[in-house]
């Protein structure tokens, strides 16, 4: 019994520590094979998962995505295309506009707009072959009223593992909990009301008050997922309360944190970007966490890789983004600059698809402009937060429960 509660262990970390991105690795292949064939030679292990841990263990390892990952490694990493890779992420721009004026995104200067249920619904069709689902981009999801009917719908039906980010600042906690979502993402980059203030222009107390009623109805539910984490972008303006916002997070009950770099991009900018030296300076806060939380690090910067994929553009690859008028494009960094997309998924879905394609099949040879100006392109930088000597396995502790 104590060796299949450590099996169980093992696979809940696993299962758990699966960020959103951190596909394409090699490592990752292993572990979900792995997975997937002590399934069928072990059966017995299952009966000792938690029903939700269960639930999502079935839908990564489904045989048909894991294919479709191998095509998509295979490509990325070798250039080599046995057949079209679907990517393993999609991204989608449920809502146009946003409640807060945050200094990197431009998101704000629009009025909003929305895709209903039944657009995305359409969208998602198109992408049945992936893992994850992204309903955010540029905006705040939760201002689209349809949000909680699209992300149950996406998972319940269409079998997606849901990670959506937010301001928390119009959420509702109780449907949240309910939407089927594998990970909600509080986007928080100080706990100080004034300088939460001059980052966001939002009002921290209620997103605050957000947060703690959502982890107040989760653990009254008794529930494991969705898993509630804190984003944070890291800037000269708040690089020295990152360990206040883990303490913060920590003391609520939060497991999970995300540092993000700031990043380039039709709608986002990167002002008060902060150097290598004070990103490898955090090291010393990740390794005296590490085994209270898990700490991701998400690099968009040419000079250091975090948890993903180093090599050739992971975004191409991997996470399309679809704009809210069903423009799609090769990665976030371009949403919203129509020059760069690939067509219009309402009106032309096949001319996507086959633009999708060549533009994959001549990503090394000939990429466009865009991409040949993108500190993404190729990344081999040598300097690697996650993947660094101390932090290669950063320990995991979730509240476990059999
Ligand atoms: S290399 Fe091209 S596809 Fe990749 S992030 Fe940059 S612009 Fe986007």
């Amino acid at each position: 019994m104590i060796e299949e509660l450590k099996k169980e262990k093992k696979i809940l970390h696993f299962i758990t520590n699966l960020p959103s991105r951190d596909l394409i690795s090699i490592a990752t292949l292993k572990k979900i094979i792995k997975g997937y064939f002590n399934n069928i030679l072990h059966p017995e292990i299952a009966r000792y998962l938690h029903p939700e841990t269960r639930k999502y263990k079935r839908k990564v390892e489904a045989p048909k995505k894991i294919f479709n990952y191998i095509l998509c490694m295979f490509a990325q990493r070798f250039g080599i295309f046995i057949s079209e890779p679907p990517p393993p992420v999609v991204r989608v721009e449920v809502v146009r506009g946003c409640n807060f004026k945050c200094i990197m995104c431009g998101a704000w200067k629009f009025k909003l707009k929305f895709l209903t249920f039944d657009q995305v619904k359409y969208i998602l069709h198109y992408f049945r072959s992936s893992w994850i689902f992204l309903p955010h981009a540029i905006g705040e999801p939760f201002l689209n009223k349809d949000i909680y009917e699209i992300s149950r719908y996406a998972h319940y039906n269409l079998n997606f593992l849901i990670d959506i980010s937010s301001n928390f600042s119009v959420i509702n906690p109780e449907r949240a909990l309910d939407m089927g979502a594998y990970e909600i993402r509080a986007s928080i980059d100080s706990i100080n009301k004034e300088k939460f203030f001059e980052l966001r222009h939002g009002n921290f107390n209620k997103v605050k008050e957000n947060l703690v009623e959502i982890l107040r109805l989760k653990q009254k539910q008794n529930k494991i997922y969705p898993m509630v984490s804190i984003n944070t972008v890291i800037s000269k303006l708040n690089i020295d309360e990152i360990e206040d916002i883990l303490n913060f997070g920590l003391s609520l009950g939060v497991r999970r944190f995300h540092w993000i770099t700031l990043s380039d991009g039709h709608l986002l900018s990167k002002p008060y970007d902060i150097s290598l030296e004070d990103i490898l300076n955090l090291r010393k806060i990740l390794h005296k966490y590490e085994r209270e939380a898990a700490i991701k690090f998400l690099s968009f910067r040419g000079d250091i890789v975090g948890y993903e994929a180093d090599g050739y553009c992971f975004h191409a690859f991997q996470i399309p983004s679809i704009d809210v008028e069903g423009n799609v494009y090769p990665c976030y960094r371009v949403l919203g600059d129509k020059s760069s997309s690939f067509g219009n998924i309402f009106s032309e879905p096949q001319k996507v698809f086959k633009n999708r394609s060549l533009f994959l099949r001549k990503f090394r040879s000939s990429p466009p402009e865009f991409c040949k100006r993108c500190e993404l392109y190729y990344r081999k930088p040598g300097v690697y937060f996650y993947k660094s000597k101390i932090f290669k396995f950063p320990v995991f502790r979730q509240p476990i429960r059999f």
